[in-house]
């Protein structure tokens, strides 16, 4: 039997406020559970560098505070209590959530209203210089598991700007709440039940709407009377189809090529969105006593340390590895498959085939993580094969056998715009284009690269624009999309 294994998006973070109001409102709020089970454990594993010594951690709570010994006590850090450790951690994250909405103002979930001259010149930095410069290094470890590993970039590399979007002051607290009580609190990352499909699938039959997939679109005419996309189905049959309005929710830079009337503004703002490659494996290796819990991660692979220490240029990395049947099959007791399928995974999840020694549970099945830089492409075979070769190379320096390559994808992932561009203003620009030339620009190109943000986005939109068709009260009318979506809150703060 073949078995089915997400390489895709697979985790709801404790902030996401929209998809989770989307899964309470569609009857599925009970579907969140915890990857690993109730403990959840990490092999958190460090390498010996110029600032600390090989180690091992296994929650992000012990981790993230063996880095304020370091810092405290240098290299050679010895354990003080957790106690005292998580003071300056708690410090920090007032510190930095202050800073926060001094330099972005308080905006409700999805992005901040267009930051002044004066916000700039303290966010015109790398996301490492701003938090060196504002003395917050301490908080370096969880940003390397929020920012970077999330495959949002390096944070010697992303701007600033990026970087605060990602990390807000709510996903800090929630971060820190989550290891403070990691029972009771709100999990930070959680997996749903039939995955994120089982919402979309609930969507599509509540509403009734009529999802056609398998149609390459490749072109689309706009007039002023309507528009027209054109292209061709899964079947090799081409279709032509007619309507008042165009939805661009996919990287604007694959459908540019499409649009028969591509506008300057236009050209020049998806030009500018350039993604990094986050590259997903499946593979099969033996088991080994020093990976036994539900992911593997190396903090250092990413973390910015002494110049030329993180392996820059070398872009396929292997940060961490999950374990599948851990993460995922956890309440079997022999970790595999249950029987009649896995309610854990979205029934659409494809199947890839395993060995037998994978199929009697003999062989450990996992998926790999590498990310390459800002400006790489998953059309890049050469680094394709890069990933691939690096990938087997650093499992056997991890004294890992037994490794066979299933399956790998490399993904367009986290379009973002350079400093310069995003103090150009480039993601406002595309707001205020909304609804212009009959198109609406959606997706993780024009917001960022969660599905919480994507679907933020999307509601925002909608309810500006069609303020009527769900009975949403009318409180938006007056406000322009931009003050709308950069600066409105529930709470009434703009
Ligand atoms: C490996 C990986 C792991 C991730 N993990 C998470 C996670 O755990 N949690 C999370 O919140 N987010 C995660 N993400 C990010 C999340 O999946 C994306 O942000 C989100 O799916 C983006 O939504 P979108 O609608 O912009 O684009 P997509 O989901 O990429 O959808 C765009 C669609 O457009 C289609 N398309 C493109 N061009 C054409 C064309 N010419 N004609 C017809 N169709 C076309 C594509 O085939 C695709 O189906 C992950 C992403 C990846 C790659």
């Amino acid at each position: 039997m073949d078995v089915p294994h997400e390489l895709g998006a697979v985790y709801a973070v404790a902030t996401f406020f929209v998809s989770k109001a989307l899964l309470a409102e569609y009857g599925l709020s009970a579907s969140q559970v915890l990857p690993g089970g109730p403990e959840g454990l990490a092999d958190i594993l460090l390498d010996e560098t110029s600032a600390h010594g090989e180690g091992r951690f296994s929650t992000l709570g012990d981790y993230t505070l063996s880095a304020v010994e370091e810092e405290w006590c240098g290299k050679d850090f010895c354990c003080l209590p957790n106690q005292l450790s998580a003071l300056p951690l708690l410090k920090a994250v007032k510190r930095y959530s202050e800073l926060h909405r001094q330099i972005l103002g308080r905006y409700a979930g999805l992005m901040p209203p267009r930051p002044t001259a004066a916000s700039w010149e303290r966010m015109s930095m790398s996301f490492s210089e701003f938090l060196a410069t504002n003395g917050l290094e301490t908080l370096t470890p969880q940003l390397d598991l929020l920012v970077t590993a999330n495959g949002y970039g390096y944070l010697d590399d992303v701007p600033a700007f990026y970087g605060l979007l990602v990390a807000t002051p709510e996903l800090l607290s929630a971060s820190i709440a989550s290891q403070q009580d990691p029972q009771g609190a709100e999990p930070l990352f959680a997996m749903l039940l039939g995955g994120f499909d089982a919402l979309w699938a609930r969507m599509v039959e509540q509403a009734g709407l009529d999802v056609r997939t398998g149609h390459a679109v490749t072109r689309i005419e706009r007039s002023e009377d309507g528009v027209t996309c054109s292209g061709t189905r899964a079947d090799g049959s081409t279709f032509n189809l007619e309507g008042s309005h165009v939805y661009l929710a996919c990287p604007f830079a694959t459908i540019a090529p499409s649009l028969a009337d591509l506008s300057p503004e236009e050209a020049a703002i998806f030009q500018k969105l350039k993604p990094s490659v986050l590259a997903t494996t499946l593979f099969e290796m033996d088991p080994s006593p020093a990976y036994q819990n539900r992911i593997a991660w190396w903090p250092d692979r990413i973390r910015p340390l002494e110049p030329g220490e993180r392996p820059k240029g070398q872009p396929s990395v292997l940060y961490a590895h999950r374990w599948n049947a851990k993460a995922v099959y956890w309440p079997q007791d022999d970790l595999g498959p249950p029987a009649g399928g896995n309610r854990f995974l979205d029934p659409g999840t494809e199947r890839v085939a395993t060995s037998d020694a994978a199929k009697r549970g003999e062989k450990q099945l996992r998926v790999g993580y590498q990310l390459a830089e800002r400006g790489a492409s998953q059309d890049d075979a050469a680094l394709r094969a890069q990933l691939k070769a690096e990938l087997v190379e650093q499992l056997a320096g991890q004294g890992i056998g037994g490794v066979q390559v299933l399956k790998q994808e490399a993904w367009d992932y986290s379009y973002r715009f350079s400093q310069k561009d995003l103090e150009a203003g480039l993601p406002w620009d595309i707001l205020t284009m909304q609804g212009a030339r009959r198109t609406f620009y959606l997706g993780a190109s024009a917001s960022f690269e969660t599905l919480n943000d994507v679907t933020n986005y999307n509601l925002t939109l909608e309810r500006h624009f069609f303020p009527d068709r769900d009975g949403t009260p009318l409180r938006h009318r007056g406000k322009s999309l931009c003050s709308l979506v950069c600066g409105y809150s529930d709470a009434g703060d703009v």
